[in-house]
């Protein structure tokens, strides 16, 4: 095997950082009971780990009326502007 040159392992280590910095401030805002295992869990690898996020915590979402973004069923409140939810 050859060996890699280090600059592509401090990029790659900047990358998962990255992604995993992504990964719980999207969380920490959707209030997702587990921010900081999602963050863990996006230090594990490039791309997959923001894959599986993406599509575990988008799957049951619902447009915000106020800014149409994709928020949780769950949420009263949209984190992104504030607005109310009209119907549940
Ligand atoms: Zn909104």
């Amino acid at each position: 095997m050859n060996e890699l040159d280090p600059i592509l392992w401090i990029f790659l280590g900047a990358l998962l950082i990255a992604q995993a910095t992504w990964i719980f401030r999207d969380a920490r805002l959707r209030r997702e009971d587990y921010a900081w295992l999602w963050g863990l869990f996006g230090l594990i690898n490039i791309p997959s780990s923001i894959i599986v996020y993406i599509l575990v915590t988008r799957r049951n979402n619902v447009r915000c009326a106020g800014c149409s973004k994709p928020i949780p069923r769950e949420l009263e409140i949209c984190p992104y502007c504030g607005s109310i939810k009209a119907e549940k």
